[in-house]
């Protein structure tokens, strides 16, 4: 099992960059990273070339794990869209380069007096286009369900059966810990998915607080919070899940405070603890 970061994770720590996150992964043992690319990667192409970030992930040994984040891909206005058709093909072109063969995407948020049976049609009309465009460069699309009231797709259950329509192997889902808690996804649905179509996984925990409440900021270090990892994880294991890599996503503005360093040794400490009880 490899571990990667996601780049969230220390985000808001002091004199971060793409370079140091790959600097922190090389040092503290973390396989791979997820490259965020609406800050870390643009800010970092604002002087470089995407090349020489090939080069720095190749130089201290860092595999790149998927591109966060194709924001708000379903039911868009037709340029909208187009946006995020754009956005993907760049991320395509950049995958190609760095190796990195995974697009993970966001279902919309906040979208106002639009049907569940609206927005099943629009997320399977997009994903189908959106994965036979990625397969063209041999990528990946992978959905990642909010847990939140106002994303409209914030189970796993919904997003599972969208991908089962949407019928492409290379269109699957990112199971973030977290969002699969924050609205109380069934285990039971997860129980009875394939688990080759689970993509990604984003490791994290959460304070207890009530389903449909839970913001990003509440996300604490795996196994210090309520969420049922265990469950999670055994579950995974029992449908075939490929057990590849894991990635530790948080957002806490207390973990911002602290050093980087600490961030990333107290991070792989918690993740190896969840890792090693659950895979050995
Ligand atoms: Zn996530």
């Amino acid at each position: 099992m490899k571990l990667s970061m996601n780049e969230a994770t220390a985000l808001g720590c002091q004199s971060m960059s793409i370079e140091q996150d790959i600097l922190l992964c090389e040092k503290y043992g973390f396989d791979m990273i997820e490259p965020r690319t609406m800050d870390r990667m643009r800010d970092y192409l604002e002087t470089h070339k995407i090349e020489e970030l090939d080069e720095f992930l190749k130089a201290h040994n860092v595999k790149p794990l998927a591109f966060n984040t194709l924001v708000f891909f379903n039911n868009r206005s037709p340029e909208g869209y187009q946006g995020v058709l754009d956005e993907l093909k760049q991320m395509c072109e950049w995958g190609k380069v760095i190796g990195c063969n995974t697009v993970i995407t966001v279902p919309t948020v906040d979208l106002k007096k639009v049907t569940r049976s609206e927005i099943h049609k629009s997320a399977i009309a997009c994903l189908k286009e959106m994965g036979s465009i990625a397969d063209n460069y041999g990528m990946r699309v992978s959905v990642e369900f909010i847990g939140h009231p106002a994303a409209s797709i914030n189970t796993f259950g919904e997003a599972y059966e969208i991908i089962q329509e949407v019928n492409r192997d290379n269109v699957g889902i990112t199971l973030d810990c977290f969002h699969f808690h924050g609205m109380n996804s069934s285990i039971d649905d997860l129980s009875k998915a394939d688990g080759k179509k689970i993509f990604i996984v984003h490791l994290n925990d959460t304070e207890d607080f009530q389903f449909g409440s839970l913001l990003d900021e509440d996300r604490l270090w795996p196994g210090t919070g309520c969420i049922n990892l265990d469950e999670i994880f055994q579950t995974l294991k029992k449908i075939g899940w490929a057990q590849d890599a894991v990635s530790l996503e948080l957002f806490r503005p207390e973990y911002y405070r602290m050093n980087p360093n600490d961030v990333y040794r107290v991070g792989k400490e918690k993740a190896d603890a969840v890792i090693k009880r659950n895979f050995g």
